[in-house]
């Protein structure tokens, strides 16, 4: 979790609200384990306990889109750099052909 922080700022990903007093950081898949999600730093994004039981298993690209829809400013750019890097990161290491799929259309759809 530290480690993402770090990396991705103190806040939820999709909400932007900081990580303090009743706001818990919790660690979010962004392509879900039942979608053949790897547990990788590369699949994780830092999110407010709320939005991750509220997102469920919507995909990332429609999940921003409803967070939008709620006026919240969710941050985009990190999804779609943590999509990148996950998408590296299965090129480099082999298999996960569900996950890969998952990440090139959400890439596509995010970059349109
Ligand atoms: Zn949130």
């Amino acid at each position: 979790m530290e480690i993402i922080l770090d990396r991705d700022g103190s806040a939820c990903v999709w909400c932007g609200r900081p990580f303090e007093g009743l706001v818990a950081a919790t660690t979010e898949h962004l392509v879900p384990r039942v979608k053949g999600g790897p547990s990788w730093l590369e699949n994780e994004v830092a999110a407010c306990r709320r939005c991750n039981r509220d997102r469920g298993h919507t995909t990332p690209g429609e999940w921003l889109e409803e967070c939008e829809r709620r006026g919240w400013r969710p941050e985009r750019s990190i999804v779609v750099r943590t999509l990148e890097s996950l998408e590296a990161a299965i090129a480099a290491r082999g298999g996960l052909r569900r996950a890969r799929r998952y990440v090139d259309s959400q890439l596509r759809r995010l970059r349109s």
